[in-house]
């Protein structure tokens, strides 16, 4: 009976264990969905036996505030406080330890058990086994059922990569305004479609987000500069004041990445605020500008008009290459809607015959609203 009895205290407790750390032995996980769409993420690891994702990123996808205080990272929403110790290593909920730990620290960089943040937020998790997928969803907001879920997920990882048939231009995706949080979700799409882009990072932002910098340095992007502070009053102030900011902006580049930046792109574009002094100023100090060929337009719309930014980038493009144009540049920003828009512009392009590409100062291309070779 004493036996007995132990075998059923075992089976309780581990019956306890496993309900809260997620199943026994889970299947790798390759993608992550929420709703009817599949998510990007720079990485989707199995730590502990449990699926995990860079909490950076998932809480911009789910829109979820999150703040680092010295050692202490935060996630505040709908009431209920969930806190990570660096020192301690421990997650807690409301000030009370858990007994596991679905916040961990890899590399630097903080991953989050999807289970985990999901259920705490009042999600729900479904694992789609053969297809290596994780769905986040909410019982009363509109989705597809499971069953169309996964038949559409069946369609989208079937499909095979487009051909390389000769390209028919170059393309240049170019973001401004970074770095910030959708700057690392445009970096993992990018990766994920095997495409280089530019970005062009703002001084001020970039000294509290060294790990996307980092990142974007990592996997081959040009980082140039778009000022220090953007604030039109002060860049366009003066030609001494524009030429610092982009100085200043370039050797924080050169600071934090070691790279030299030597293409700006100004503030809301050369034309007109640019004067022939700042320009001059430009060329004596070896600098070199990009305006743009496309303009997606894509601040001026919300996360729900994102397929308006995609139209914009078609109908630009398809303009530019008729006019003779074999190296085209759009202008996009690290904002919400832009990573909404990206993974269906990115396939556009490599569907069209598009080669994508990073700047690349040895092979210099004059693109600028004043028509002027020396920049
Ligand atoms: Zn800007």
């Amino acid at each position: 009976m004493r036996k007995l009895l132990l075998i059923f205290v075992v089976f309780i407790i581990s019956t306890i264990f496993s309900s809260t750390t997620g199943t026994a032995a889970e299947l790798p996980v390759t993608h992550i969905a929420f709703q009817d769409q599949l998510l990007d993420f720079s990485e989707i690891k199995v730590i502990n036996e449990d699926t995990k994702v860079p909490l950076e990123e998932i809480a911009a996808h789910l829109d979820i505030p999150f703040e680092i205080e010295k050692v202490v990272t935060y996630i505040r929403k709908n009431g209920i406080e969930i806190s990570y110790n660096e020192t301690s290593q421990l997650t807690s909920k409301d000030g009370v330890a858990l007994d596991w730990t679905p916040i961990v620290k890899v590399d630097g960089k903080l991953f989050i058990s999807v289970k985990y943040i999901a259920s705490e937020i009042g999600y729900k998790v479904k694992t789609f086994e053969k297809q290596k997928t994780q769905r986040i969803y909410k019982e009363d907001w509109a989705h597809i059922s499971h069953e169309n879920f996964e038949i559409y997920l069946n369609k989208i990882l079937n499909k095979k990569q487009p051909s390389q048939a000769k390209s028919k231009a170059n393309v240049y995706l170019t973001f401004d305004d970074g770095p910030n949080k959708f700057t690392a979700i445009n970096n993992s799409i990018l990766k994920k479609y095997n495409t280089k882009a530019t970005f062009f990072f703002l001084g001020n932002l970039m000294k509290k987000n060294e790990s996307i910098i980092n990142s974007v340095v990592k996997d081959g992007h040009y980082i140039g500069t778009h000022s220090m502070t953007h604030d039109k009053n002060k860049v366009y102030l003066s030609s001494k004041s524009f030429i610092n900011e982009m100085i200043e902006g370039t050797k924080l580049i050169k600071k934090m990445t070691g790279k030299d930046a030597k293409l700006v792109r100004t503030p809301y574009g050369s034309k007109p605020h640019l004067t022939t002094a700042m320009k001059d100023e430009l060329v004596a100090n070896g600098f070199k500008l990009w305006d743009w060929d496309v303009d997606s337009n894509d601040w001026k719309y919300t996360d729900k008009e994102a397929n308006k930014i995609v139209q914009n980038v078609k109908v630009g493009v398809d303009k530019a290459y008729k006019s003779g144009d074999q190296d085209i540049i759009i202008l996009l920003h690290d904002r919400s809607q832009t990573t909404k828009a990206l993974p269906q512009i990115i396939e556009w392009l490599q569907n069209e015959g598009y080669t994508l590409k990073t700047y690349e100062p040895e092979h210099h291309i004059v693109q600028n609203f004043l028509r002027d070779n020396t920049l």
